[in-house]
């Protein structure tokens, strides 16, 4: 049986989909947009994450590391990533709860019982299961064989994709997906580059696919001051042209994921600036009136 690299599953999710959904966050993702608010997603290989403001010096990981790779003196606690070897040794022993490791490997069994317990809340709320990231379609072979799953037992399925990926890995989720949450970043390709390191054209291009096959999808406007607020108008203008969108979400920028940089040994690329509720009310009544 085939298995997928996953960093977390997420009971009673309400803002992945219609309704109380399970959301599965899959490892790895092709964009390196400066706001990502699920870092630990971006590798594609497991991360053990040090909380270092959560520690309270009981020195249970130095014990417990054959490797080496804690380390407790006066100054404090220090983690030195090259030596871990991502045993998960450490997490568990932890008393502080500093330490975590994302990224494990699972196959569809491990997984199943577990998104199929909560399938009465997701019948009386409409809601279902959700498949994220990182891009969780970089996975697609798993993600086809969980997506059929689940739709033998008639729940409802969505994908959650930046679209940045080849055709056929659309192509292996289609005839199990309900319903697909798409984020739209930017229309112009230079403020796409400068925003996720990467042309937006094969986003764009398999939006457009998807739309032609009469597959639902919801759009997402990630909204961040500076980098790709002047987009409003060319996405809703874009949006219009597509026949199968049944809502546009406009999603407002927030900093909260700045501990996990720190805690991953990521350089920490979130923007200072906030949107204001002004700014997003006034956003969304553009896409409205388009
Ligand atoms: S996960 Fe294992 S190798 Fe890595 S720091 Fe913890 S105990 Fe050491
Ligand atoms: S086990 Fe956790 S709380 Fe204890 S020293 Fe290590 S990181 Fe800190």
């Amino acid at each position: 049986m085939k298995k997928a690299l996953i960093f977390e599953i997420k009971r009673f999710a309400v803002h992945d989909g219609p309704g109380i959904r399970t959301t599965v966050f899959f490892k790895g993702c092709p964009l390196s947009c400066i706001w990502c608010h699920n870092p630990e997603g971006i590798s594609f290989k497991g991360e053990l994450a040090s909380y270092n403001h959560k520690c309270i010096a009981c020195g249970a990981c130095v014990s417990a590391c054959k490797n080496g790779a804690h380390i407790l003196n006066e100054k404090g606690h220090f983690f030195e990533r090259g030596k871990c070897s991502l045993c998960s040794g450490c997490v568990s022993i932890c008393r502080g709860d500093a330490l975590k490791l994302y990224g494990k490997a699972v196959t569809v069994d491990d997984i199943l019982p577990e998104l199929l317990s909560d399938k009465d809340f997701y019948e009386t709320s409409g809601g279902g299961v959700t498949l994220s990231g990182g891009e969780c379609l970089m996975q697609s072979d798993f993600c086809r064989e969980l997506l059929a799953e689940l739709k033998k037992e008639g729940i409802h399925t969505a994908v959650d994709t930046s679209g940045y990926v080849k055709r056929e890995e659309i192509d292996k989720v289609l005839p199990y997906t309900d319903l697909f949450l798409y984020d739209i970043k930017a229309i112009d390709e230079d403020v796409h580059i400068k925003c996720t390191g990467r042309s937006n054209k094969i986003i764009l291009e398999n939006l457009k696919y998807i739309d032609s096959l009469g597959k639902s999808i919801e759009i997402r406007y990630p909204y961040v001051p500076h980098f790709n607020s002047g987009e409003a108008e060319k996405i809703a203008d874009f949006v219009k042209t597509l026949k199968n969108v049944t809502d546009v979400k406009v999603l407002a920028y927030h900093n909260y994921a700045a501990s996990k940089y720190d805690a991953l040994g990521m350089e920490n690329t979130l923007p200072g600036t906030l949107p204001s509720d002004e700014e997003i009310r006034e956003t969304e009544q553009i896409m409205k009136k388009q």
